[in-house]
């Protein structure tokens, strides 16, 4: 048995730990926040998310998943919502049934914490500052002072920002590129009106506008958290809405149907921050006895809703090469980076191209065109046509094998002589906007 210290009790981290522990591993997480549970949402992170295949399948795997889905709402499909006209409801699967699950990330984490609690000792308000990866040493800063302590093991699940990764870089071990959007987010709330959800609770939403997008997530308190995306600088961005008469004109303008429907929508924009989005990519990620997961080792920006996914993904993976490795860490850790990396950055590509798809190409007939084409050509040859959705979304096949899958089918098309379809169902043909 080795002493394994996992550096924070995120999504990630607490099922690391939990997962670990179950193992018969002994276990330490540290996080720098005070316990969450019972305490109020941190504001500036994604308040909702949506879970899918890959993180239902980590969650299966400690027994939680039903326990999850049972604070969540099935979102089956894409509600686009246009500046003029009507609701287009676009169903995620062929069938119509398969759904994505908006999630309370709070709730999520308290699950997960809940789950590892009394098995792996938890030890909150401890922030890490300093890592020695060749002896194992681990500094804290702590409400009563620093802390020192030692392990055989560190994973790193300090997320996008993650100290660990941090101090990989400082000893030279570790190079890292960080690439910022120029885009940032901001949430906004619609309320429950009359008791009752304002929208459809079945669908995500998503209005977009080319240059700026929004979506919405339902809440099991009947409210929708609303995901404004604009550019962080210049003259169309977040901060050349400086008025509380501009910030009115510009969603009037924009997205005439929220105001309504979103009373608090000009404080909400005042005051809730602008949240940075970027893909972070490093190497390696693994040196000795210290290795990164989750988003410390590959954050992603949100708009395939992989990252939680991926990074619970990380959790079976990581447990895969354990076994493959006997219960032996120094075979595992290496095993792990070289059997992930591609995937990961497979799916960071695919986040990024799905940007484009979402703020500008849904909204066009050509791209609802594709969609059906696509759907239908699963009816018709099931197994052997699956859209990238689906395999993202409700699959656990291996990122970089959707996308060479996916690749692969397109070719099929194109070599019989559907050049059209394989072009429309892999979006190689550029959506006409409207003047
Ligand atoms: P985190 O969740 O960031 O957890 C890291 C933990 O480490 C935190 O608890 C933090 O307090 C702690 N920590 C940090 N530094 C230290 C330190 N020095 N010492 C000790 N502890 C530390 N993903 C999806 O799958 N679906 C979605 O729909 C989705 N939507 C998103 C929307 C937005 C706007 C954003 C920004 C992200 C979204 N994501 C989504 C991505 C998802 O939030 C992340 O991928 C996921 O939270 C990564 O989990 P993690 O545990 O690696 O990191």
């Amino acid at each position: 048995m080795s002493d394994i210290a996992v550096v924070g009790g995120g999504l990630a981290g607490s099922l690391l730990a939990c997962v670990l522990a179950q193992r018969g591993e002994r276990v330490v997480l540290y996080e720098r926040r005070p316990d969450p549970r019972g305490g109020a949402a941190e504001r500036g992170r994604s308040i909702n998310l949506a879970l899918s295949e890959r993180g239902l399948s980590a969650l299966r795997g400690v027994g939680l998943d039903k326990q999850v889905l049972a604070d969540a709402l099935p979102m089956r499909g894409r509600m686009i919502h246009p500046v003029a006209g009507e609701l287009d409801f676009q169903p995620y699967s062929a069938d119509g049934e398969r759904a994505i699950n908006s999630i309370s990330r709070g709730a999520l984490n308290n699950v997960l914490l809940d789950a590892a609690d009394p098995a792996v000792e938890i030890r909150f308000e401890h922030r890490l500052s300093a890592l020695d990866p060749v002896s194992g040493e681990l500094t804290f800063e702590t409400p009563d002072g620093e802390i020192r302590a030692r392990a055989d093991v560190i994973l790193g699940a300090d997320g996008a920002g993650s100290a660990v990764r941090g101090q990989l870089v400082a000893h030279g071990v570790t190079t890292e590129t960080l690439d910022f959007l120029d885009y940032g987010y901001k949430e906004l709330t619609i309320p429950p009106r009359e008791g009752e959800f304002a929208l459809d609770p079945g669908a995500l939403h998503i209005w977009p506008r080319g240059r700026s997008m929004m979506i919405a997530l339902p809440n099991p308190d009947r409210s929708f958290t609303c995901t404004l995306f604009w550019p962080t600088s210049g003259t169309s961005a977040f901060a050349s809405l400086s008025s509380p008469a501009a910030i009115e004109r510009f969603f009037a303008e924009h997205y005439p149907d929220v105001p309504p429907l979103a009373p608090g929508l000009v404080d909400d924009y005042q005051h809730n921050p602008v949240g940075l989005l970027g893909t972070v990519r490093c190497a390696p990620w693994q040196y000795g006895r210290v290795c990164l997961v989750g988003d410390a080792a590959h954050a992603i920006v949100p708009f395939y809703g992989q990252g939680a996914n991926c990074a619970f993904e990380d959790v079976v993976v990581l447990g895969r090469c354990l076994d493959r490795a006997g219960g032996d860490w120094a075979r595992a850790l290496p095993l792990f980076e070289s059997s992930r990396r591609a995937d990961t950055e497979a799916i960071a590509q695919m986040a990024l191209a799905n940007f484009v798809e979402m703020r500008d190409k849904v909204a066009s007939p050509l791209f609802r065109l594709g969609k059906r084409v696509e759907h239908a050509l699963e009816r018709l040859a099931p197994g052997h046509y699956v859209s990238r959705y689906e395999l993202v979304s409700f699959s656990t096949t291996p990122y970089d094998r959707v996308r060479r899958r996916v690749r692969a089918q397109h070719r099929a098309l194109a070599a019989a002589g559907l050049g059209l379809s394989a072009a429309i169902a892999g979006g190689i043909v550029k959506a006409r906007r409207k003047p």
